[in-house]
């Protein structure tokens, strides 16, 4: 079975057009179907490896080592799509791919142009996502209808819906019902989005509305009579004050799957919605409040750590505590003298009980990092460093304990005394930005009697990477005499993977990014460690 739905936006933009994809893929898994998913993104860029996180968002890595979109995240921790290169589409990778075949010869003289050479670069690529087990492909197109640059990818999909016929590829779109003054919804925007739509030559079969409230069935026939839209399938997406993860849920009791699948004449199967009702249950199960600090500097955006946020309340639920996010600009703790009034326990109730040190790149802010690692270190709070924040914590050790008061990391000092981070062999003749770091899954191995071991409960681990610089052997010794423990490594022992604080209750640095392959039914080993630890040092005082 090969079905398409394919899912575009409208009105505006971030109306959580990667979270109704990703449920609805959840949904139609719950049914037993093998889904795919598939993210198409408009911008020249081949990757988003080399966007900045402010305008971005998160860069989200992949097994085989892409750097994508973040939406592949949403994916990842909705469905079970696997997720490689294949599944990030961009217009830079097919203008890209266009252009090298043209200058192959491989058009035979013929002009190339948008349709039919662009369109069906697309296509190939959608169907290069597919493999023998693909039930359903749900190709999710960024951008807004309207815009310029998603126009291609929107005829792509239109000759798709023409050429599989209706019964195998549907339109799925996603509107805004704004309010407007006292509590009146307003669907004109909806219409002309609609609209838009139908003079692309695609006709949506499923409208998903983001409204404040559920919408009533007058709301929806009216809906429905404007954009030949069935009333059935004419669907809101409300917010919730829960969480994202209510949406499967929130889809399944408005029969979302159900109609999609008879739409594509697939026949009514049993649906097994017990790991989202499990969710469910967790959220409303928490008892209690950890406050995390996240030490980055993106913190005014969201997006910028999207999957340590979500890997953090995925441990919650594991731990049945609610994590309060506080985000601290680490340029703020630059200054020792402010850093115990920011982390510490205050008067109204401030501070924090854990510290979490994501990846990052660059200069700025990193001094603030290093004093908030020494701070967790010396309080004995739990502390988690991810990349960055591993080489954060080595750089702390190497000033503060061993005495070497100008050790760092190369990047942020190529002439450092005491290069205790410095660049991977591989990368010292590297000149590209885009693509080149030490990208993707590789192994690990765990000592048995560490942090790391028990938190995974096995020595050979797998996570993905994206650094260019790594704990310098040369310190190792200085390192471990002095009481650091080096707890995991690549399996032919020449990179350091982990580091752990001794006598500490739960101090722990990777070099790679646990946070990619959290879920919801599943938190990342290392997340649910990091948070039982903050909430038992909290309940024992
Ligand atoms: N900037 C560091 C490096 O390149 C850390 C990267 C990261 O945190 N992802 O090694």
């Amino acid at each position: 079975m090969n079905k398409f739905i394919f899912v575009s936006g409208g009105v505006c933009s971030s109306l959580g057009k990667g979270v109704a994809a990703s449920s609805l893929g959840a949904l139609l898994e719950c049914r037993g179907l093998n889904v795919r998913m598939v993210k198409c993104d408009p911008y020249i860029n081949v990757d988003a490896g080399t966007m900045n996180p402010y305008q971005h968002g998160e860069v989200y890595v992949t097994d085989d080592g892409a750097e994508t979109d973040l939406d592949l995240g949403n994916y990842a921790r909705f469905t079970n799509s696997p997720l490689y290169r294949a599944n990030s589409i961009t217009t830079g990778q097919i203008y890209d791919s266009v252009l090298r075949k043209e200058r192959e010869g491989r058009y035979l003289g013929r002009c190339v142009q948008v349709i039919p050479h662009i369109t069906d670069e697309i296509k190939c690529r959608i169907l290069a996502a597919l493999d023998q087990d693909t039930d359903v492909v749900i190709v999710e197109i960024g951008g807004t209808v309207g815009d310029i640059e998603s126009i291609p990818f929107l005829e792509a999909a239109r000759q798709f819906i023409h050429e599989y016929g209706k019964e195998n590829a549907l339109s799925v779109h996603l509107t805004l019902i704004p309010e407007v003054g006292e509590s009146e919804l307003k669907t004109k925007p909806t219409q002309h989005s609609v609209k838009a739509m139908q003079e692309m030559g695609i006709q949506p079969d499923i409208l998903i509305c983001r409204a404040p409230v559920p919408l009533d069935e007058a709301m929806r026939k009216k809906i429905a009579l404007f954009t030949n839209v069935e009333t059935e399938a004419v669907f809101t997406s409300y917010n919730v004050n829960t969480t994202i993860y209510a949406v499967p849920l929130m889809f399944y009791d408005q029969k979302m799957d159900q109609i999609a699948l008879k739409k594509l004449g697939v026949a009514s199967r049993h649906s097994d919605l017990k790991p989202w009702r499990k969710v469910m249950e967790e959220f409303e199960a928490r008892r209690g409040k950890v406050r995390i600090g996240v030490v980055g500097k993106y913190m005014e955006l969201h997006d910028a750590y999207k999957s340590v946020y979500e890997a953090l309340f995925h441990a919650g639920l594991e731990a049945h505590v609610e994590v309060e996010l506080v985000k601290v600009d680490s340029s703020r703790l630059e200054d020792p003298s402010a850093v115990d009034g920011i982390l510490g326990e205050s008067a109204d109730g401030g501070g924090v009980d854990g510290i979490l040190v994501p990846g990052g790149f660059g200069q700025r802010g990193v001094n603030g990092m290093i004093n908030a690692a020494q701070w967790a270190r010396v309080h004995k709070a739990p502390y988690l460093g991810i990349c960055l924040g591993m080489q954060i914590m080595v750089i702390d050790w190497g000033r503060n304990v061993l005495g070497f008061k100008d050790a760092d990391s190369t990047e942020f000092d190529q002439n450092a005394k005491h290069p205790v981070v410095d660049l991977l062999e591989e990368q010292v003749d590297v000149k590209d930005y885009g693509g080149t770091m030490r990208l993707g899954k590789s192994e690990s191995v765990a000592v048995e009697g560490s942090l790391i071991f028990a938190a995974y409960k096995e020595k050979r681990i797998w996570e993905r990477h994206r650094h260019r610089y790594e704990f310098s052997n040369r310190y190792r010794a200085d390192m471990s005499a002095s009481g650091l423990k080096l707890t995991a490594f690549t399996p032919d022992g020449s990179l350091v993977e982990c580091v752990e604080w001794p006598d500490h209750p739960w101090g722990l640095g990777v070099q790679f990014h646990p946070e990619f392959k959290s879920k919801p039914t599943s938190a990342n080993p290392l997340f649910r460690d990091f948070i039982a630890a903050v909430r038992d040092r909290k309940a024992g005082g």
